[in-house]
């Protein structure tokens, strides 16, 4: 079914052509036709589902042909987790929204950076994007008003619960309009949850989506047994042997990150580090460089496993593995999106093989295995 049969307007259809969206992906097929009806929505869905657009595309719809909300107050919010899902959440309605004849202004605002400019920037704002503490913050410096609201979305509500949001949450509640539409997703369905969907959603469509579990078979899996003090000259080998032209590598602690970032600088491999140490605005630009191709190599903690997409990463490298299979799962689920091929490689010393084989169960896959300590390292 292409996306001319949802109901959707000529220039949101041009704007998908253009991005070379050619068909509706599951969760979009399903949600944008109830939400333009104005149903509530329970999304069961990971990013990398396309639920961005669910709900970007049929919210930007809505909103054709009514007057503009009085300054600062919202016509929609859509509330994350991190500021990192803010930022790409907002890009996606700022890409939509730019050839409609109803222009609406949007804006991301999280914590962790200075509030001022934030709260000038929203004159005129219609639709935020916003974590829930710094939402708060400029609702009670009067710089945003959620008294007209009409559509709240709950993005990755299940993450938003386990990062203690609920309190936060609740706040922000309690200062809606009654009459709104509701649209929550979450990857999973737990009881927390359960509570909210039952005082939030009045007679949900509910829509499930199959975990990203499904982009495994897109993905090549490769594991390097290898001693763990080599694991340094054998990721800068692989980076150079291979030609990498950008990867994203994992590992396990801040230290590890930026101890890899030296390593790799000092041998001419453009690195950056990225984890909860580093400054938001550092985090932002270096993520952003990495999306635009700007940095060959990113070596992050699990911060940026889940939630983030980059389009286009041939490769993943876990230079050490996570704890839980399902964290390993999401990290390589970073390649192989939106049906591109990817590579996920594992560097595995004699002590991690126990834990790679339990990973490889849960995932129900078998990495190819490579015996590093065969490869000539010298030089590396
Ligand atoms: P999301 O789950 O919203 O983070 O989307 C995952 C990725 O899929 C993003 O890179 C989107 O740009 C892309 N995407 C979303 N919907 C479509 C579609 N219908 N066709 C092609 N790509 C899409």
């Amino acid at each position: 079914m292409p996306f001319s049969k949802l109901g959707l307007a000529k220039e949101l259809q041009e704007t998908l052509a253009k991005q070379n969206y050619s068909n509706p992906f599951p969760i979009q097929k399903a949600s944008i036709p109830a939400i333009l009806e104005g149903k509530d929505i329970l999304g069961i869905a990971q990013t990398g589902s396309g639920k961005t657009a669910s709900f970007v595309l049929p919210i930007l719809q809505l909103f054709q042909g009514q007057k503009e909300s009085k300054n600062r107050h919202l016509k929609a919010l859509v509330l994350v987790p991190t500021r990192e899902l803010a930022i790409q959440v907002n890009d996606v309605f700022q890409l939509f929204s730019s050839n409609l004849p109803t222009k609406l202004k949007s804006k991301a605002v999280y914590g962790g950076v200075s509030i001022n400019p934030q709260m000038i920037a929203l004159q005129g704002v219609e639709i935020v994007v916003a974590t829930p503490g710094r939402l708060l913050e400029l609702i009670s410096s009067k710089a945003l008003s959620l008294s007209e609201l009409q559509i709240l979305v709950l993005d990755e509500a299940d993450k938003m619960l386990n990062l203690g949001f609920q309190e936060e949450v609740n706040k922000i509640l309690a200062l809606l309009p009654v009459k709104r539409q509701n649209l929550l997703f979450s990857a999973t369905l737990s009881a927390d949850l359960e509570s909210i969907n039952k005082n939030l959603l009045k007679n949900p469509v509910v829509i499930k989506v199959e975990e990203e579990e499904k982009n495994l078979d897109l993905i090549r899996q490769f594991a390097y047994l290898i001693s763990e003090e080599k694991k340094g000259p054998l990721l800068r080998y692989i980076i150079k042997n291979e030609s990498i032209e950008q990867v994203l590598v994992f590992v396990s602690s801040v230290h590890r990150a930026d101890a890899v970032v030296e390593k790799l600088t000092k041998n001419g491999i453009e690195a950056f580090a990225m984890h909860s140490k580093k400054g938001q605005e550092a985090r932002i630009r270096a993520l952003n460089a990495f999306k635009a191709g700007k940095i060959r190599v990113l070596v992050a903690t699990d911060i940026i496993a889940r939630g983030i997409d980059i389009k286009f990463l041939p490769y993943v490298i876990n230079y050490e593995l996570p704890r839980s299979p399902k964290d390993f799962i999401h990290r390589i689920g970073r390649t192989g999106r939106a049906e591109e091929p990817g590579e996920a490689i594992s560097l595995i010393s004699p002590e991690d093989m126990h834990h790679f084989k339990v990973i490889e169960k849960k995932m129900g896959k078998i990495a190819t295995l490579i015996d590093g300590n065969a490869i000539d390292l010298k030089g590396f």
